[in-house]
């Protein structure tokens, strides 16, 4: 493995010589490792300064339950940080220490955190635009660094900053690839991939890009919603309208998808953060009906790639929701698709609130949240005896995309919109 000197620093990496069309796996990236140990010290109490919480910590330790008085507090047993996310903002702020004169671009956002992305840019990360290649890629230089975000990026992003021999930090996570892996080898067997996602989300524009495989002749479709699932389905045995079926999905299927042709062979794969009983749900109709079809399943795979962290939240707040509560906070980005998903499933049991942080928490007659269904934030007032004497039990979970610190502040400001002040959390926690 080479090695570059970047003033006085030594950084492994690889040199590039990218050229177009080359299969991805066999192209030598100038990727740098940042992670040098004198480094990662800096980095971690920078880290830790700004996400981290005791009172998140020592809720932890308590199992998460904390009782003072007539209010009981909850926070599930897994919440917040997932270590993707944490290895992504490690490489972020390792990047800026091992290249301080050099421009620092990143992809689109590291993760969907607010807090986070406003920290990057106070530290001079330059965002660029992720839904296309933009002129302000051409304008990258060799001396310039691109980080990659825990999500993943698009083929032809890769293979433009590449070209650009920019310095390469990737901090796509390994869950991620995972699913990659996957959808690449589905194009190499000649089956089309369906992929259970966003079409618009970061993550599945770039597996879709690895779907149409090495050479770029594979297809893939994207499915958000089990209405698409069963149109797809119906098509599949023969009760499609092509043209129909070619303007829903206009947006959401690879260059030349032939529906007629592209259904033949199919293997199934998710975004990883998506709802796992759903997804499973996806699985099972598309195999029902490829059976339905040919008589046997030799035409469908499927790969269930939805990632630990992501099912380990959703299992949590399951667990959760066993014990009556009443209401939830869900803290995260709005555009977090595992933290959306925490909110479906606690909608199902209580009145659930997705805030961005604690200032949404007015008080309880004012939360300003994200609604779901009407796909914007609005303000809505809680129940009158939360503001009583009455017990209340008050749960709170977060996406993996959200910093302890934000946790702690939305768990202080409902123990104080019951009255509950930070000295006696911090006598009860003590
Ligand atoms: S949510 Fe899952 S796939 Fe995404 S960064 Fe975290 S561990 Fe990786």
């Amino acid at each position: 493995m080479p090695i570059f000197l970047i003033g006085n620093l030594s950084v492994f990496g690889y040199i590039t010589s990218a050229m177009p069309q080359t299969p991805e796996s066999s192209i030598k990236r100038n990727r740098v490792n940042v992670r040098r140990p004198d480094v990662m010290e800096l980095v971690t109490a920078e880290v830790a300064k700004h996400y981290k919480s005791s009172i998140v910590e020592r809720l932890r330790d308590l199992h998460g339950e904390l009782v003072i008085g007539n209010t009981t507090l909850r926070l599930a047993q897994e919440f917040g940080f997932c270590y993707g996310v944490e290895r992504a903002i490690d490489l972020a702020y390792a990047s800026r220490k091992v290249f301080p004169d050099n421009r620092i671009f990143l992809i689109g956002e590291i993760i969907h955190n607010p807090e986070v992305n406003r920290q990057l840019v106070d530290m001079g990360i330059v965002s660029l635009p992720w839904q296309e290649l933009s002129a302000d890629y051409d304008n990258l230089t060799a001396e310039d660094v691109v980080i990659v975000p825990a999500f993943g990026a698009p083929t032809a992003f890769m293979d433009k900053i590449d070209a650009k021999g920019c310095y390469i930090v990737d901090t796509t996570c390994g869950d991620v690839m995972k699913v990659w892996r996957r959808v690449r080898s589905y194009a190499k067997d000649g089956i089309t991939s369906i992929i259970h996602g966003k079409a618009g989300h970061e993550e599945t524009r770039a597996t879709a890009s690895r779907a149409m495989g090495e050479n770029g002749q594979g297809h893939y479709l994207i499915i958000l919603t089990l209405a698409h699932t069963d149109y797809v389905c119906r098509y599949i045995q023969g009760q499609g309208n092509r043209e129909e079926f070619l303007a829903t999905f206009a947006e959401a299927m690879s260059p030349g998808f032939d529906p007629d042709v592209h259904l033949t062979r199919v293997g199934v794969a998710n975004q990883t953060t998506m709802l796992k009983s759903e997804t499973e749900e996806i699985q099972q109709r598309i195999k029902t009906s490829i059976t339905a079809r040919d008589g046997h399943a030799e035409n469908f795979q499927m790969f269930d790639t939805i990632c630990g962290a992501t099912q380990e939240r959703q299992d949590a707040l399951f667990d959760m929701l066993r014990k009556p509560m009443d209401v939830l906070f869900v803290v995260g980005g709005y555009n977090s698709s595992n933290t959306t998903h925490l909110v479906e499933i606690g909608e199902q049991s209580l009145p659930t609130f997705f805030i961005r942080n604690a200032e949404c928490l007015k008080s309880l007659e004012e939360i300003v949240h994200y609604d779901l269904h009407e796909k914007k934030e609005i303000t809505s007032s809680y129940p009158q005896f939360l503001l009583g004497e009455a017990p209340a039990v008050i749960g709170v979970t977060a996406g993996a995309s959200c910093p302890n610190n934000l946790i702690e502040d939305t768990i202080v400001k409902a123990f104080l919109m019951r009255g509950i002040s930070l000295e006696q959390i911090q006598a009860a926690l003590s």
